[in-house]
């Protein structure tokens, strides 16, 4: 028995030993590509502030290394708003087989202009889009530049090592790919859309040992939920998230700035809470102060509020556990304007907020919208009247020209009055006029891509533009 059973064992080896071979020839000859073509993946984002982190690139590299994908990341700094065709492109061409590139609608054109040099040069390369720029105009992208091989819509963190394995194994068979859009002989096809914001958002941090010289980063945007109900009428989040807010548990929220604060081996950082709607819950926001306050982390951190979900006492224990920066959308001195736009406040209310913040929190920024396709010259005399007023009591101030969001209320509405207009600084952009010849060249050629670059035209629009230009 023992010798039957000891001759049992080597066989059994010896078969385990074939099928491990087996299974290791297969794993090559059907494979052996992919190991190969993984070693040439490049993620490419733009940075556009200064010393933080980049989220999107955080969480796709995360996602890749996951799958057992090799890449690099390569970050394009934009923080003057001035994108450089040439340097763009140098820094394109110097990466991998394949190119997976994320831009915001402002970097679209620079982006685009680039990668068209690029496949002319290496043709071989294969180029991946994503991100909000590229999400909601992606069929006509498809359509009109061929140089783009795939765009993926909405989030890439599940799409994007799927998309890069099925090219490795070379199938060509791209339909179980949520929100990827692609060729197929003439046609463009696009996979179901998936929600813009991952249903499952990663419940543990994103692998920070993807940030390059963590130690000199001061900031750390940090995801705890995702998506807005409301439906404020120029906004996009609350199509893009079907009206929902995913959270992440708040515990992990906090062990992740536990973790950053252990790699940073100091405090000398802002945790920087992403989410359009943090304020949303008031009791998890307690509950995050809480957890703040008994891990005794001392680490400072600011998010975004809204008027109608803040009081005193939430304000107090948000600056007790170390918030020292929060933001308000107010949007219009106009209640008018308010109302138009769905805010669901009163200029009355947000001033009585925003004050009441900056009481308590250090830095706390009101920001104004101008531009609505509505307003009228007296409204909007308004708004800079109660920036002007904010300002006075310390608060800082921003006044944004409304940029069309392509699915918002405003943009259904109004988007057949848009106009490429000359004398007009955007948020993202010193005005049309500063940008490379040949960006302007295809923002006037293609305005359904590019859409972005234009403004509602209304009546009092020259009126506004005089007032901000000659207030006196
Ligand atoms: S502007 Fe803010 S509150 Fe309004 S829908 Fe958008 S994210 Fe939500």
């Amino acid at each position: 028995m023992i010798y039957t059973g000891y001759y049992t064992c080597i066989e059994i080896y010896k078969q385990l030993f074939i099928l491990k071979t087996a299974i290791a020839l297969f794993l090559f000859w059907r494979f052996g590509v992919i190991i190969k073509n993984m070693e040439h993946v490049t993620l490419f984002q733009i940075q556009y502030r200064r010393c933080g982190t980049n989220l999107a690139s955080l969480y796709l590299g995360t996602s890749l290394k996951k799958e057992g994908i090799e890449f690099g990341i390569k970050i394009f700094p934009c923080y003057k708003l001035k994108l450089d065709l040439n340097k763009l492109y140098s820094f394109f061409a110097d990466s991998g087989e394949i190119i997976a590139a994320g831009c915001w609608s402002d970097a679209l054109p620079h982006v685009l202009i680039a990668l068209k040099r690029l496949k002319e040069k290496f043709p071989e390369k294969i180029v991946i889009l994503g991100g909000v720029g590229p999400t909601e105009v992606a069929q006509d992208i498809m359509r009109e530049f061929r140089f783009i091989d795939f765009i993926i819509t909405g989030c890439g963190i599940k799409p994007l090592p799927q998309l890069i394995k099925t090219i490795a194994i070379k199938t060509n068979d791209y339909s179980r790919i949520g929100g990827l859009v692609y060729r197929k002989g003439r046609a463009v096809i696009t996979n179901n859309r998936r929600d813009f914001y991952p249903v499952f958002l990663m419940p543990e941090a994103p692998d920070y040992s993807l940030v390059k010289n963590i130690k000199s980063v001061t900031k750390f945007f940090i995801k705890s939920c995702s998506g807005c109900p409301y439906a404020c009428a120029h906004c996009r989040i609350p199509g893009l998230s079907a009206n929902k807010v995913y959270y992440r548990d708040i515990r992990k929220v906090v062990e992740e700035i536990k973790l950053i604060k252990k790699l940073k081996t100091n405090n000398n950082f802002y945790a920087i809470l992403d989410d359009e709607a943090f304020v949303l819950n008031r009791k998890r926001v307690i509950e995050f102060c809480d957890l703040l306050k008994k891990e005794r982390l001392g680490v400072h951190w600011t998010c975004y509020g809204r008027v109608d979900r803040m009081d005193e006492s939430l304000i107090k224990i948000m600056s007790e556990s170390g918030c020292e920066g929060i933001y308000y959308g107010v949007e219009s001195g106009s209640n008018k304007t308010l109302r138009k736009i769905n805010k669901g406040f009163t200029v009355e209310e947000a001033l009585d907020v925003v004050l009441m913040s900056k009481k308590f929190i250090k830095r706390v920024t009101a920001s104004f919208i101008f531009l609505y396709p509505f307003e009228t010259k007296q409204e909007f005399i308004q708004t800079l009247m109660t920036k002007a007023y904010l300002e006075s009591k310390g608060v800082l101030t921003q006044l944004h020209p409304l940029t069309p969001v392509k699915g918002s209320a405003i943009y259904l509405e109004y988007n057949k009055t848009l106009r490429l207009l000359r004398d007009i600084p955007s948020t993202f952009h010193d005005g049309i006029t500063s940008l490379p010849r040949e960006c302007i060249g295809l923002i006037k050629k293609y305005p359904r891509i590019f859409y972005y670059y234009y403004y509602y035209y209304f009546k009092a629009l020259r009126q506004e533009l005089d007032l901000l230009n000659h207030p006196g």
